[in-house]
């Protein structure tokens, strides 16, 4: 493990089928540079939910991502349903994200279809 560094050039062969050979890496305090033996680079985005645009009007944990109810996509605000990788901090799966995109849009629809019972309900009186 080498802390504090960060990689400054992926060093390759030439020509089109040249694959990764070195690693370039800078210390972070330091500015000095070492090369490192290195056939490939996995690069690590993290896992930051992407949910700042939401911040102060949904309910989120402590590790920025939408709450909802469990077993379901109803978040805190009625006809807001949330789903995929701002919600599930454990599977984060495209099939995952998909299952729940589809409860997402089920809610949705039968909360519509509440309000417009609703609507005429009222209308009728
Ligand atoms: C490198 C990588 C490899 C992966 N490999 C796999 C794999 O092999 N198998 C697998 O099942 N899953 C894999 N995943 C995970 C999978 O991609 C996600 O779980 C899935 O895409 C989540 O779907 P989502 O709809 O919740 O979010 P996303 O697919 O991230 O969709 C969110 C969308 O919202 C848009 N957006 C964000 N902010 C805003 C904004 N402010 N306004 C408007 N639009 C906005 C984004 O542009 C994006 O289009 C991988 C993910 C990564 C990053």
């Amino acid at each position: 493990m080498i802390w504090d560094h960060v990689v400054d050039e992926v060093l390759g062969g030439d020509g089109p089928f040249a694959g990764v050979e070195a690693v370039r890496i800078r210390n972070a305090h330091t500015g000095d540079t070492t090369v490192i033996p290195a056939e490939g680079l996995f690069v690590a985005i993290g896992h930051d939910p992407a949910t700042k645009p939401f911040r102060g009007h949904l309910p989120l944990d402590e590790d920025g991502y939408l709450i909802v109810d469990a077993g379901s996509t109803r978040t805190t605000v009625p006809g807001v349903f949330a789903a995929g990788d701002c919600v599930d901090k454990v599977f984060r799966q495209a099939v995952t994200a998909a299952g729940m995109g589809c409860m997402a849009a089920l809610e949705a629809e039968r909360h519509l279809s509440d309000m417009e019972d609703s609507a005429q309900a009222a209308a009728a009186e």
